[in-house]
């Protein structure tokens, strides 16, 4: 099938290099024309496992396309994903502004009956808006041409995208007429090979499923750092107690590791856009609130930890800290609401120098802040702890969790360590007389 994809973010090259890895003809169009520039370099904007295999192979094949051209990517297929960013505005609310104008972009160009389907994470209602845009913007045309709006949200984890786009735990699709539903049956087609992953269902159920399943997985982290806290303050070990919940079937081990607090470009966003979902229509919604409270206090528990060690905040002026970690999760370069930048900003606030490091988005987090004269980004990551005063863990990457801690012994000035993801064993810190701080658990000296 032919197929345009707006959007070359996360989800919209993602979507669009796979789509074309299974057979279809795919063209991606974005407003940035930079990044489309570099796509059509052979360029990669992003960091994502595998991704670059995926666009060259496809590329190469002539069945990948990156365009700026609006009016022959919207000529170009029948079926036009809408996958650009829906980031909150001042109210907390997710601003439709780039959904809606792609809207009008198809609107404007299409002469034939076109089906499109929002894959972006939009609030319950957003393809209502779609269809008003397009009939408003084909009136405006004297045009009274035939279309569908399909909801078809996005389930894919950054970092492990590619996979989780080929091989879905499930296709979400929200359809109101049978010409929808075939259209988007025939293009999942290669996905339900072994079995049918597809779950039809009406247009709304479909927008909120999205925005329930990120407000479950984040009430699942607001849910263990609330209890990790507790154990902290009661002299219980957060990590037997997460051992002891989730041999629970019904409670698994998924997605119950304490830590800094969720980040990422969908949690936070999503979180906050259902309450204001429900705010705006009169519901009272105590638990997503809580969810959202209890995540903001976790990300500043590790410099809470920090300056009371040192003996409040202005004892850390002058001090020199490492952090090992700056994304908000392994895998990614994704720096939006990274827990690090809390800490760091915190750090800096507090007068104290951060020397980091992150095997993958350095480049992001220096194209943040730029150049600062309290701020390192080191070579690797025995180079961050040289001479400072103590090492943060804020992102538990692999390489960080079996570390030659002689080595690190001999670069820091102190044997300190404040681990917000608890990757390392306290029993063998404590053996080799480090002083170590971790989430949920007695500190050891
Ligand atoms: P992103 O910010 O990485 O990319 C959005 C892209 O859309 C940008 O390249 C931007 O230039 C482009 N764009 C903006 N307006 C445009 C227009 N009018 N025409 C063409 N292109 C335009 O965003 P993302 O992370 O890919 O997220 C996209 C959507 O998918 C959001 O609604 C997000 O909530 C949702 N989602 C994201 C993830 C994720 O892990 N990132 C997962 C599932 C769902």
């Amino acid at each position: 099938m032919r197929l345009t994809i707006f959007g070359t973010g996360y989800v919209g090259l993602v979507t669009g290099a796979c789509l074309a890895d299974v057979g279809h003809q795919v063209v991606c169009v974005d407003v940035d024309a930079q990044k489309i520039a570099r796509l059509n370099a052979g360029e990669i904007p992003i960091h994502e496992p595998g991704l670059e295999d995926v666009v060259a192979r496809n590329v190469a094949a002539g069945t990948l396309e990156f365009t700026t051209d609006i009016e022959l990517a919207v000529s170009h297929a029948q079926v036009q994903f809408i996958a650009v960013g829906t980031p909150p505005d001042e109210s907390g609310a997710a601003d439709l502004k780039y959904v809606l104008a792609v809207a009008e972009s198809i609107g404007k160009s299409m002469d034939k009956r076109k089906v499109v389907v929002v894959k972006s994470t939009v609030p319950v209602g957003t393809s209502d808006k779609v269809r008003a845009k397009l009939r408003d913007v084909l009136g405006g045309r004297g045009s009274d041409l035939d279309f569908d709006v399909v909801s078809n949200p996005e389930f894919l984890k950054e970092g492990a995208a590619v996979n989780d786009f080929l091989k879905p735990d499930r296709i979400i699709i929200g359809a109101a007429t049978d010409h929808a539903r075939e259209v988007m049956k025939e293009l999942y087609e290669p996905f339900n090979r072994s079995h049918d992953r597809t779950i039809y269902m009406d247009v709304r159920s479909a927008e909120l499923t999205k925005y329930a399943a990120n407000a479950m997985l984040a009430t699942k982290i607001s849910f263990i750092n609330e209890i990790a806290n507790l154990a902290e303050l009661l002299g219980a070990d957060i990590e037997e107690v997460r051992r002891g919940i989730g041999a629970d079937p019904r409670i698994g081990y998924h997605f119950i590791y304490p830590g800094l607090g969720y980040g990422g470009s969908c949690f936070p966003k999503d979180v906050q856009a259902l309450g204001r979902t429900a705010s705006d229509i009169g519901y009272d919604a105590p638990l997503i609130a809580a969810v959202e409270a209890v995540n903001n206090r976790q990300k500043t528990t590790i410099f809470d930890k920090i300056s009371s060690h040192f003996g409040g905040k202005s004892a850390l002026a002058g001090k020199t800290i490492a952090v090992w970690g700056l994304a908000f999760k392994p895998n990614t370069d994704d720096m939006r609401e990274a827990p690090a930048r809390v800490l760091i900003e915190a750090l800096w606030d507090a007068g104290a120098k951060v020397v980091a490091y992150d095997p993958v988005a350095m480049a992001e987090t220096g194209r943040i802040y730029g150049q600062r004269d309290d701020f390192v980004l080191a070579k690797d990551k025995y180079s961050a702890l040289e001479d400072a005063d103590a090492l943060v863990v804020c992102t538990e990457w692999q390489q960080f969790r079996a570390p030659d801690f002689e080595e690190m012994a001999e670069r820091l000035a102190t044997k300190l360590i404040f681990d917000g993801r608890n990757i390392f064993a306290p029993d063998r810190l404590k053996r080799d007389g480090w002083t170590y701080f971790s989430v949920g658990r007695a500190p050891v000296y």
